[in-house]
């Protein structure tokens, strides 16, 4: 079977030659063990990080070992009591086409819900980065301002639909005309600023945001974040869920100072890694799967065909060529 390893660390921005496919032969199933048919893999911000040799709140990918990530798959074959034939689960697994592994870590899906790539975005992970990230740390008020960066990717466009299903005003900053018309179309984004063909970033924000900002979702970091960050209000919170801008910088630059508005306006910024909300899990996929079923938020991906393109979905993610979460099908 075909797996995708780490060939070479990346200095900057990752390029496909830093990835390699090899053909390996998979041993006989063990007892307790599973075969499993990947389906579905994600690509994440978060995986630039791992290509770096350096410790971080997860370990390094190793050199000339596969890739690993969230995986929707289908068993193909079970020595294990709890998952048979025909199952469809999802695990951090690595990149193989056919995967053996054993029970521990893998979690049966229930595709009555939801499409089952839906466990890698909104009723995943990043549905569960936003859902955690915005109510516990940003406590959203109804009538708030909250403004989101990064905006039309998979946390952000879930960040987007939570505020206003509680009662906010928000405002989504994004990279393309076109994922801020699916915002404000699909997702209900109340306004949309495109970064790029922006040149005053500071005053668009004072544009769409006559009363201030209240809470700040941060997905990118950089100068977006330097604009909102100059226009909070009293009391605002900032959760600090990502900083995709500066992944790739060898040397992040110093940018303004911010602690004088943190202490003037009483700002709480908080970064969190929501794999350390783990006590929350089972409340919040509940809540989501719930307002998911009722059609209340609503969910778009960018579905790349081809184990092979995993490297390309991957480096995609820092050319914004996703609207929604990125994944790839096998
Ligand atoms: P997305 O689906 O949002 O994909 C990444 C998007 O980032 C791209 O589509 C692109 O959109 C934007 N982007 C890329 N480069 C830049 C740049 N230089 N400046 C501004 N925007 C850029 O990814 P996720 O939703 O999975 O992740 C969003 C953020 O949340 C990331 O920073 C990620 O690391 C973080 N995260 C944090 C977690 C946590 O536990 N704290 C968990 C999950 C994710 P555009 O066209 O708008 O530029």
């Amino acid at each position: 079977t075909k797996q995708i390893v780490l060939a070479s660390r990346p200095s900057g921005t990752p390029e496909l030659s830093n990835f390699n496919t090899k053909e390996i032969t998979l041993p006989e199933l063990k007892e307790g063990e599973i075969l499993l048919k990947g389906l579905f893999y994600s690509v994440d911000p978060y995986m630039r990080g791992k290509m770096n040799d350096k410790k971080s709140y997860t370990p390094p990918f190793k050199l000339d070992e596969p890739i690993d990530g969230g995986v929707v798959a289908e068993v193909v074959e079970s020595k294990s009591g709890k998952f048979g034939k025909g199952d469809v689960v999802m695990g951090q697994l690595p990149w193989q086409e056919l995967i053996i592994t054993a029970e521990k870590g893998l979690k049966k899906i229930d595709a009555n819900i939801a499409p089952a790539s839906y466990y890698l975005g909104i009723l995943g992970m990043p549905g569960l980065t936003a859902y955690i990230g915005f109510t516990e740390i940003g406590k959203p008020k109804a009538g708030e301002t909250v403004v989101v960066s990064g905006a039309a990717g998979a946390v952000g466009t879930v960040v987007g639909q939570i505020a206003k299903l509680k009662g906010c005003k928000v405002i989504g900053i994004a990279g393309t005309d076109e994922k801020i018309a699916v915002m404000k179309e699909k997702f209900g984004y109340d306004e949309g600023i495109n970064y790029k063909s922006t040149k005053d970033m500071n005053k668009a924000i004072q544009e769409h945001c006559p009363d201030g900002v209240d809470i700040y979702f941060d997905n990118v970091g950089g100068e977006v974040s330097d604009a909102v960050m100059s226009n909070l209000n009293f009391h605002a919170r900032v959760p600090v869920c990502g900083q995709i801008s500066l992944y790739n910088s060898k040397e992040v630059e110093t940018g303004p100072r911010l602690q004088p508005i943190l202490v003037t306006k009483s700002v709480l910024m908080q970064g969190f890694i929501v794999s350390n909300y783990q006590s929350l899990f089972e409340e919040s996929s509940k809540q989501m799967a719930e307002w998911v079923k009722e059609g209340k938020l609503q969910s778009t991906e960018t579905i790349i065909e081809g184990f092979d393109k995993l490297p390309e979905a991957l480096l995609g993610l820092f050319k914004g060529d996703n609207t929604g979460k990125m994944i790839v099908k096998a």
